[in-house]
């Protein structure tokens, strides 16, 4: 945004620290105040209306302004705003919504804990693996293992879960017990030769190498995304998790499922796991569970460590985790509404007809001299940008191209997300054709802008 600063810019700007915000930049160049959203479409102070290719934060699957989810919130706002879960209180929104999560999920779940955020939600997993460990008489099995460029959040845990370098920097992270392996992207890291079956084996031998440097009795669990967000949207090979999945099962570690993006129709079935044949002891959820209109998340278990943990009962008393807000019953009652829209309107339907559209388009412009992979699942994609597409080249310089590709199509009215440099897309899963077109009718002419600017800047 050129110019003074608006009198609201200035405001936000004395007084507030953005997340994943340069301060720097910010002081500068000041916020992009949203105001409203309708449908596909938000539009900002200056009434300029744009196309949220992010769907926020990956999480507006059923986009902005829905009467229905507007209409469940505001009659449990008026009829119980606040309760809790603790001490063995319930209330019927909480219950139900449990009830569907048991239904949809893709493993067999014996029991659901909430939380209000993703982070809480692994964080909470993290515990659990602690807690099922210790009951079942394996207290020296604790370590975590993640993956390089996995995202699961930024709490002390969470944070050191994710696998992503600015999330550890300068905050003394990762903590101990924590440990990452490699990453699924076959275009970036696979060999030369190498076929995705071979590449596949060879992370899942990399796994079972660490597992056993480290000592079976020593490994908890091992947390993955099917498809990995905001890492860059890499999508596995069709071989990657069955391959890990034996790896896991001989050494009795669990296996956390983080579908905090994936989960409720993203890639085209209700969950990641279904696509990727990923087969989760728990599972993490959170976003699309309400479609963002409230914050909520929820973990869950199967049944072995549903009995591990009431078998503490006796011995430990009280089961002592939980969140104030953890399953609010906004969250819980929008989070009712949402499914049962998922399921009317028959949103995962959509998802499968509209994701071959959505692919082709995103195929159509890895033709681009600035594009190096186009990859998506379902209705999440990415174009990875390279000063040199045939050598898989990476800039001198990560993320300033994307950056500038990103800035460049919100000028032409599309929110996407710059993610080092590549341009990701997770529009709302209610986009339809038309809208899928009006997305991606300006990426074209916004490389086109940010491959002369690169060129004219001497970034190849
Ligand atoms: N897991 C995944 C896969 C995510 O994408 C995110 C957020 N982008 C989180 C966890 C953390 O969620 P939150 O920001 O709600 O803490």
């Amino acid at each position: 945004m050129d110019g003074p600063l608006s009198n609201a810019q200035t405001r936000d700007v004395e007084a507030l620290l953005h997340p994943y915000t340069n301060a720097v930049q910010h002081r500068k160049v000041g916020p992009h105040v949203i105001e409203r959203g309708e449908g596909v479409y938000v539009f900002d102070d200056s009434g300029k209306r744009y196309i949220e290719g992010m769907a926020g934060l990956w999480c507006a699957g059923l986009g902005f302004g829905d009467s229905e989810l507007i209409d469940a919130a505001k009659e449990q706002m008026g009829k119980l705003p606040y309760y809790h879960l603790f001490g063995g209180k319930s209330f019927e929104p909480a219950i139900e919504l449990a009830e569907k999560i048991k239904e949809l999920a893709p493993m067999p779940v014996s029991k659901v804990i909430y939380q209000s955020s993703g982070s809480e939600a692994n964080d909470t997993q993290v515990k659990l693996a602690w807690y099922y460990n210790n009951a079942r008489g394996k207290p020296e099995k604790k370590k975590i293992i993640s993956r390089v460029r996995g995202y699961h959040g930024v709490t002390i845990v969470s944070g050191s879960l994710t696998g992503l370098p600015y999330n550890h920097k300068r905050f003394d992270l990762p903590v101990d017990r924590i440990l990452h392996t490699g990453t699924p992207h076959f275009w970036r890291e696979g060999r030369d030769g190498e076929t995705e079956a071979e590449f596949s084996a060879r992370l899942a031998a990399e796994l079972d190498e660490m597992i056993i440097r480290e000592g079976p009795d020593t490994v908890a669990a091992f947390i993955a995304e099917p498809v990995m967000g905001a890492g860059g949207v890499l999508v596995p090979p069709a071989d990657y998790f069955p391959a890990i999945q034996a790896v896991l099962e001989r050494h009795d570690v669990l296996c956390i499922d983080d579908e905090v993006i994936c989960g409720f129709g993203r890639t085209g079935n209700w969950f990641g796991a279904e696509t990727f044949g990923m087969k989760p002891t728990s599972i993490s959820m959170a976003k699309q569970l309400t479609a963002a209109y409230a914050p909520l998340s929820a973990v869950a278990i199967n049944q072995d460590m549903a009995d591990a943990i009431e078998a503490q009962s006796g011995e430990v008393g009280t089961f002592g985790h939980g969140f104030t807000y953890g399953g609010h019953p906004l969250g819980c009652a929008v989070g009712v509404k949402t499914i049962e829209i998922y399921q009317r309107r028959d949103i995962v339907g959509h998802v499968r007809r509209m994701a071959p559209i959505f692919r082709a388009k995103l195929d159509a412009l890895a033709a681009h001299p600035l594009v190096g992979e186009a990859r998506a699942s379902g209705l999440m994609g990415g174009l990875e940008l390279s000063p040199d597409p045939a050598k898989k080249a990476a800039f001198c310089e990560p993320g300033k191209v994307g950056a500038y590709a990103a800035d460049e199509l919100l000028k032409r009215g599309v929110i996407s997300r710059a993610i080092g440099d590549t341009l990701a897309f997770c529009p709302p899963m209610v986009i339809t054709e038309a809208e899928i077109e009006e997305l991606f009718a300006p990426v074209e002419g916004a490389l086109d802008a940010a491959h002369a600017w690169a060129k004219a800047e001497g970034r190849f």
